[in-house]
């Protein structure tokens, strides 16, 4: 009864929006999947998978298509402040554009730096023009963390030399939803990592307008993606986690669906890497892995079009979707546990676990860090055979 509900008052928000004019006459999804030889059945299979991404029940598969139609009925504006543009550009720069990709070309984007041909006042001019002629209704996403001392002076952008701060402020203002996309919009990112001589911040802490936080470094496209169609089919906001992260996507950890857990829970790790636990696809926390920690859903969607994701090429998970992993994570090739205990009982958690004893080990970090420490006291399988 309640999904018969949901279901109609979807069907009759998409109803809605379909009334708007398109904003890209001269194109369509359908077409778009024609010209680059995507059937129809691809299609629904992969608007089944996002229906399933989402937590939603099979039967608004259709739904999910029609919202992927309607990706071009909002406006999007997409600011860049201080980062790399590696977000923007692992989109972009895809040889072999998978449905997700196409999405995101096909969104409105009515103002990107990045892909927007004007440039200087004339791109400022555009600026302004989207923020006033969508106002309350467009979807802003930022990418990029923002300096904030000194009132924002360390980022200036365009010929009057505005902040990124006030920009970024301004723009947040007037949207209808807010995306920080990425981790360094998400939380400061790595120029917010130590000393932050810029007091770079993520975009939920200089705005008093929700934002959904959509870390990684670079999120995939699936997540982006998915947070629009979200908010398509939706209007509202989606269930949070204490991050602000949407739970659809950042619910679980990285551990708890990945490929190698079964090794975990043998105690089979990789010790170096190229060692023969390497080549057998043991677990990768001893050289680093950040995987129990990390939420996010890559051992699940991975990218490139599903096809690897960093566990599965062979290195460890570095903990990019948390707030200030360039800082809390590191060294990435080494396990959490022996840089947080190195200090308190002189060698790393490694080694000095079965010393502590199993009572004292609560804390997750510590609990992890033992189980890898007990597997090779009580002399668990190797991996090196030698
Ligand atoms: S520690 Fe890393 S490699 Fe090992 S099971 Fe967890 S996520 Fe996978
Ligand atoms: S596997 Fe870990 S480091 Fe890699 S993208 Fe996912 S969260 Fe970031």
């Amino acid at each position: 009864m309640e999904q018969t509900k949901l279901y109609q008052k979807i069907s009759s928000r998409l109803g809605e929006l379909e009334k708007f004019s398109p904003m890209k006459e001269d194109m369509s999804i359908a077409q778009l999947m024609d010209d680059k030889g995507i059937s129809r059945r691809d299609f629904m299979k992969w608007a089944a998978g996002m229906t399933a991404m989402l937590s939603l029940p099979a039967s608004f598969t259709p739904l999910m298509a029609q919202a992927a139609e309607l990706t071009d009925r909002l406006p999007v504006v997409w600011l860049h402040m201080a980062e790399c543009t590696g977000c923007s550009e692992s989109l972009l720069r895809t040889d072999a554009p998978g449905i997700d990709s196409l999405i995101f070309d096909y969104i409105s984007l009515e103002y990107h730096e990045t892909l927007m041909a004007a440039a200087g006042w004339q791109a400022e001019h555009n600026l302004s023009n989207a923020i006033e002629k969508y106002k309350g209704k467009y979807i802003l996403m930022v990418e990029g963390g923002i300096p904030t001392k000194n009132d924002g002076m360390y980022l200036k952008i365009g010929p009057q030399a505005h902040t990124g701060l006030s920009i970024a402020q301004e723009a947040a203002e007037s949207a209808a939803a807010i995306f920080a996309i990425g981790t360094c919009s998400s939380f400061g990112g790595v120029q917010a990592a130590y000393p932050n001589p810029t007091g770079a911040k993520g975009l939920s802490k200089v705005t008093d307008k929700p934002v959904i936080n959509v870390p990684g470094c670079p999120p995939s496209e699936r997540n982006i993606v998915g947070n629009v169609l979200h908010y398509i089919l939706f209007g509202t906001l989606p269930a949070l986690d204490a991050y602000s992260r949407p739970k659809w996507a950042y619910g679980l950890r990285i551990h708890d669906l990945c490929e190698r857990r079964g090794h975990f829970d043998a105690g089979e790790f990789v010790q170096e890497f190229g060692d023969e636990g390497a080549k057998k696809g043991y677990c990768l926390y001893k050289v680093g892995c950040k995987g129990p920690y990390t939420f996010n859903n890559c051992s699940r969607e991975k990218f490139n079009q599903g096809t690897s994701w960093p566990v599965q090429a062979g290195h460890g998970c570095i903990g990019c979707s948390e707030p200030d992993f360039w800082d809390a994570m590191g060294p990435f090739e080494e396990p959490l546990g022996n840089r947080l205990y190195h200090t308190l009982y002189g060698e790393g958690a490694d080694k000095t676990a079965d010393k502590v004893g199993v009572a004292l080990l609560s804390a997750t970090a510590v609990g992890v860090a033992a189980h890898a420490a007990i597997a090779a006291v009580k002399g668990a399988p190797k991996t090196d055979e030698s």
